[in-house]
């Protein structure tokens, strides 16, 4: 089973509802990933800057490499004089980028702390609960499968050896099959787990 499925967070903070809002769903993935590996603001400043790029690609302005990363600093640096700031305002107001919605639309650190501890941690304890829960089911069903082959193995050479049984060496396989009684599909039962349940169903 793989574990880089990508996590679905569905949620309402501030965080969740910009990434909605500039359709910049991968950084669910990027933000869980780098999750304790950079800091929250590291974090808070990679997110302003992938929704300032996306209103600069939403406004059609060509983004030279670093111009995000700039223009960020610019406009939020504490370096910044006020005459520069206004400056890069002005020429991200004259290629339509909206720049007052942007920066009210930037989020905190704060902001990002409460999407990762109780958006996004949410959303990973169940995926690893599901994950969880799967493994051991499927472990149930197959020592239940190797008991019945070992059980059967048994039941036999003692009939053959006792020469009730005409059988020379031998091998058992169990396979245990599930019908859907919906759509009649045969399936093996460690496939079905795997698949995550019928076609029909999906
Ligand atoms: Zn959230
Ligand atoms: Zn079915």
């Amino acid at each position: 089973m793989s574990t880089t499925d990508a996590v679905t967070v569905d949620c309402n903070c501030k965080v969740g509802r910009v990434i909605d809002q500039y359709d910049v769903s991968e950084l669910h993935e990027e933000l869980a990933e780098r999750w304790g590996e950079d800091s929250l603001r590291d974090l808070e400043q990679y997110v302003n800057q992938q929704l300032l790029r996306a209103a600069m690609h939403r406004a059609d302005m060509e983004v030279l490499d670093g111009e995000v990363e700039n223009f960020y600093n610019l406009l939020v640096g504490d370096e910044t004089s006020e005459g520069v700031r206004v400056e890069a305002r002005k020429r991200l107001e004259r290629a339509s980028v909206d720049v007052e919605a942007v920066q009210d639309d930037f989020v905190s650190h704060q902001s990002i702390h409460t999407h990762l501890t109780e958006c996004l941690d949410t959303a990973y304890e169940q995926n690893r609960d599901d994950e969880e829960r799967i493994e051991s089911a499927t472990n149930t069903v197959f020592a239940l499968q190797n008991r019945t082959a070992a059980v059967t193995d048994g039941t036999l050479s003692q009939l053959r050896d006792a020469e009730v049984l005409a059988l020379d060496e031998f091998d058992v396989f169990v396979d245990v099959n599930v019908t859907c009684e919906a759509c009649g599909r045969h399936h093996e039962v460690g496939a079905l787990i795997e698949r995550g349940g019928c076609e029909c169903q999906q």
